[in-house]
């Protein structure tokens, strides 16, 4: 039999990779042969594939979600990973720091008087390097701003007033929470955005993916992009949730498992019942970080789950599609999740992957709360729940940045369960957090040198970001720990890397 000959799997049975660390084999009983994690079991080529019609509109052959997905944009029956499709975007997402650059090529290639192909479907937010006084930063929102009124953009998150975010309505926060909170995440839609993280938008059962300033300005003057259909690996991860994880620690053990560069331009679909069991945002945070093992898109298919959360989001229409039970994956890995304890990410990759509790001797000098990836409402809720379960206050500083203006309003209006009517926000008070900041991308991508939680010294962080390349924070020297709330809040009251299981 060969091994990783073919890129398509007939036999999706017993992939057996397992949650770190227990085991680091799998075993193909079909095929008798025990072999590396990591390696491609039971390959046959794709024209030997007995593939009955399916039930996907005039399409013959089985597909996967994200093949789904991109054969209705590209108006084909059916697309086969490899192929080059043109593709309809339903939405482009455009952030503060790539808008100047983009109008630019826009402008160049389409002429000065040029229009944008449907101003209702493209969604412009100032994300990045809001809350600064650095004039350059300002330029940028400045141009957005001219940009959208010149277009007639329809959802353009404006800010003005940076001394009160409160002051300014329209204004966000980070641009993938907002994308989800604002309804522009639709199942069996294609959302391209300017940004690597558009991945989060997966989480809605949706082809969601980075596209680069010269091909969102195409898109702009279009409303098509040129993509290459990924192949798809699939991550099946079965089993109850234990208490003391959370969706961040899953993903992490995925990234640790198949590398930075081992999901390089593939889809990600995650199933399995752990899966299932996760809300929305949890889903948001695994596709958000498909992107830093280098997948192409991440992808959850949509459930009730899914709808609920979208009820009062968006009055459009949608046609969610799901994977056929005889799709080819190109490999497919299978975690228990019984097996996974609370991890962190150690400098300088995010698949440095190490358990928390191994790394308790490294003292550290901050915690940061925020980001796309770990600045949503329910992170906060986790990592609140570990400052009430403790009743302790924290040793080192611990700055807080909700993700979106909506967050920052959870804080102080939702009560934490168990807390007797207590907000997030009274418990980190208690705690002695900073106060939550205003909304933005803020420390999690270093940003000017008066961000709010920027790394300007060589300091230990943990965070529940998603990079910790050198000075992704903002000191080249820095040393990141990325986490999960619940690990970062544990963290923080002890002043070590440390596993939550020692408060809840
Ligand atoms: S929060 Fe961080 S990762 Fe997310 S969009 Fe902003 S800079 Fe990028």
């Amino acid at each position: 039999m060969a091994l990783s000959c073919s890129p398509f799997i007939s036999c999706q049975r017993d992939l057996g990779v397992f949650a770190f660390p227990s085991s680091s084999f799998a075993i193909d009983k079909r095929c008798k042969t025990t072999i590396s994690k990591k390696k491609i079991l039971c390959v046959v080529s794709p024209q030997k594939n007995k593939s009955k019609p399916c039930a996907t509109g005039s399409s013959k052959i089985p597909m996967t979600m994200t093949e789904k997905i991109l054969a209705r944009a590209a108006e084909k029956g059916e697309v086969r990973p490899g192929e080059n499709a043109w593709v309809n975007a339903d939405v482009l997402m455009i952030n503060d720091i790539t808008c100047p650059g983009i109008c630019g090529i826009f402008n160049k290639e389409f002429g000065n008087t040029a229009k944008v192909w449907d101003r209702e479907k493209v969604v412009v937010i100032p994300d990045h390097y809001i809350f600064t006084n650095d004039e350059r930063a300002h330029r940028n929102v400045d141009i957005a701003r001219d940009f959208c009124i010149e277009q007639d953009i329809k959802y353009f998150y404006d800010i003005q007033d940076r001394s009160n975010f409160r002051a300014n309505p329209d204004y966000k926060g980070v641009c993938h929470v907002a994308l989800a909170q604002e309804g522009h995440c639709r199942p069996g839609e294609v959302l391209l955005g300017t940004d690597s993280h558009t991945t989060s938008a997966g989480a809605f059962g949706q082809f969601a993916t980075g596209a680069g300033n010269t091909d969102a300005a195409f898109i702009l003057g279009t409303g098509k992009i040129l993509l290459k259909v990924p192949a798809t690996l699939r991550f099946v991860l079965d089993g109850e949730m234990p208490n003391y994880l959370l969706a961040k620690d899953l993903i992490l053990n995925i990234i640790g498992e198949i590398s930075m560069s081992g999901a390089t331009y593939k889809a990600m679909e995650f199933v399995g019942t752990t899966i299932e069991s996760l809300s929305m945002e949890e889903r948001m945070t695994m596709c958000n970080m498909v992107i830093e093992a280098g997948g192409k898109n991440g992808i959850v298919a949509a459930d009730r789950t899914t709808y609920k959360y979208l009820e009062d989001k968006t009055s459009a229409s949608y046609e969610p599609v799901f994977s056929d039970e005889k799709a080819r994956f190109l490999a497919q890995y299978r975690f228990d999740i019984s097996e996974v304890e609370p991890l962190v990410a150690k400098p300088h990759s995010p698949d440095n992957r190490a358990l928390a509790r191994e790394c308790n001797n490294v003292k550290i000098d901050r915690v940061y709360i925020g980001s796309c990836t770990g600045g949503k409402t329910e992170d906060f809720m986790a990592a609140a729940k570990v400052f009430l379960a403790s009743g302790k206050r924290v040793k080192v500083p611990t700055f807080l940045v909700p993700a979106t203006q909506k967050v920052w309003m959870d804080l102080y209006t939702i009560e934490v369960p168990g807390s007797g009517g207590k907000t997030c926000s009274v418990i980190f008070e208690e705690a002695g957090c900073d106060p939550p900041a205003s909304p933005s991308c803020a420390a999690c991508m270093g940003g000017p040198k008066d961000t709010y939680g920027r790394l300007n010294e060589p300091q230990v962080c943990v965070s529940t970001t998603n990079r910790n390349f050198p000075g992704r924070m903002g000191h080249k020297e820095g040393q990141v720990y990325l986490a999960s709330p619940y690990t970062a809040a544990a963290s923080a009251l002890t002043g070590f890397v440390t596993d939550p299981r020692e408060f809840i």
